[in-house]
C-alpha cells in the first residue's frame, strides 16, 4: 500500500515554483519554495521535528514532557505535531499581534496558548520572552526548545531547506532570499548553499522596516513572523550578502497579489520576501536563478492582510492601483 506511517515523514521536500505574473519586465527566474505544502502549513515543521528529536536524544525531553514555548504559532503548529505523535504535552506563548486565527489553530491542535502583550520590552515581565522563561522553570518536566537560540533550528535548514534547494535547481541557484525571524532558515539555508557553490550563492535576507535586522530600532510593524527587536543566536551575522528592508505596505500589496495572480494563497513575510526577490532580480542579469522561501500559507490572516477594511483601516489600500504592477514595489 502507498502510505505514509505518520505525518511527521511528509514534513520537507516542498516544491520550487517558478512566479510568472508578478515577475512580469523581469529577465531573471524567481522561483518559490513553497513551504506551507509542509504537513503543519508552514516552514516551521523543519525545526520542530529536529529540536525535539535532538532534545530526547540528550535526555532534555523524556516520556511525559511539556514543551514550552515562545511562538507566533508556526513552530507550535509544528511542534503540536511531532508532540501529539510523541505523547508530549505542549504550553505556548504568543504575542497579542498575532491573529486570533493561529491561536485557535494551536489549541485544536490540543496545545494550551498563553497571549502576552506585544507592547512591552523583551525584559519587561509580561513580555512573551520572559513569561516563556518562568513557565519552562514553574512547569514540572517543561522542556524549552527555545528557537531563538536552538542550534538545531538553523542546522534543520542546513540538512533538508539547502540541500533540497540546491538539488532541484541542478546547482544553478544563484541567490537566495528568505525573511528573517529567527534567522534560523537563512542561516542553516544559506550556509549550506555557500558550501556546496564555493561561495558563489548570494544570500539577501528580507527584513520589515523598523527591525533590528535592516538597522532599525526595533519599533513596531505589522508583517508577522519576521524582524527583531533583539539579535538572536540563532541568526549567522556573515550569512547575509545583503538585508533589504521592506514596508508593511508592500509587503501585504506583494501578498495579495500573489494570492490573485500566481494562485498562492499565503502570509505577508512571502509578500515581504517576493518583493526583495523582485528587487533581487531588478539588478541581476537574465542568467540569475533567484529561489524565495515563502514561509507559511495566507488562511491565517484572512481578517487581516485579505480584508479591505483593515488594509484600509491601515492606509495600505487607498485605491484601486494598489493592486498594481511591480513597479509599484520596486
Ligand atoms: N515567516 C513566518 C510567518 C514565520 O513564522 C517565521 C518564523 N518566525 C519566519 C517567516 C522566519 O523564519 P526564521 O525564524 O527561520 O528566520
Amino acid at each position: 500500500m502507498r502510505v505514509y506511517d505518520s505525518l511527521v515523514d511528509l514534513i520537507g521536500n516542498t516544491p520550487l515554483v517558478r512566479l510568472h505574473k508578478v515577475t512580469a519586465g523581469l529577465s531573471a527566474q524567481v522561483l518559490a519554495k513553497v513551504e506551507y505544502l509542509n504537513p503543519g502549513g508552514s516552514v516551521k515543521d523543519r525545526i520542530a521535528v529536529r529540536m525535539i528529536e535532538a532534545a530526547e536524544a540528550s535526555g532534555q525531553l523524556r516520556p511525559g514532557g511539556v514543551i514550552v514555548e515562545p511562538t507566533s504559532g508556526n513552530t507550535g503548529v509544528g511542534l503540536a505535531i511531532v508532540a501529539q505523535k510523541k505523547g508530549y504535552r505542549c504550553l505556548f506563548v504568543v504575542p497579542d499581534k498575532v491573529a486570533q486565527d493561529k491561536i485557535s489553530v494551536l489549541r485544536a491542535y490540543g496545545a494550551e496558548v498563553v497571549v502576552c502583550p506585544t507592547a512591552v520590552s523583551p525584559d519587561h515581565p509580561d513580555s512573551y520572552y520572559s513569561v516563556s522563561d518562568r513557565l519552562a522553570r514553574e512547569v514540572p518536566n517543561a522542556w524549552k526548545p527555545d528557537q531563538y537560540s536552538n542550534v538545531n533550528n538553523p542546522d534543520s535548514h542546513y540538512h533538508s531547506t539547502g540541500p533540497e534547494l540546491w538539488e532541484q535547481t541542478e546547482g544553478k541557484i544563484t541567490h537566495f532570499v528568505a525573511g528573517i525571524g529567527t534567522g534560523g532558515t537563512i542561516s542553516g539555508t544559506g550556509r549550506y548553499l555557500k558550501e556546496i557553490s564555493g561561495g558563489r550563492v548570494k544570500v539577501i535576507g528580507a527584513d520589515p522596516e523598523g527591525s533590528v535586522y535592516s538597522g532599525g530600532s526595533g519599533r513596531p510593524y505589522l508583517v508577522e513572523g519576521v524582524g527583531e527587536d533583539i539579535w538572536p543566536a540563532t541568526y549567522d551575522t556573515k550569512v547575509c550578502d545583503e538585508i533589504i528592508a521592506v514596508s508593511d505596505r508592500d509587503s501585504f500589496t506583494m501578498t495579495r497579489r500573489l494570492a490573485r495572480e500566481e494562485g498562492l494563497l499565503v502570509g505577508g513575510s512571502c509578500g515581504m520576501a517576493v518583493v526583495a526577490a523582485l528587487r533581487v532580480a531588478a539588478a541581476a542579469g537574465p542568467d540569475a536563478v533567484i529561489a524565495v522561501l515563502l514561509p507559511d500559507g495566507g488562511r491565517g490572516y484572512l481578517s487581516k492582510i485579505f480584508n479591505d477594511d483593515w488594509m484600509a483601516d491601515y492606509g495600505f489600500l487607498t485605491t484601486s492601483s494598489d493592486e498594481g504592477l511591480v513597479g509599484d514595489v520596486l
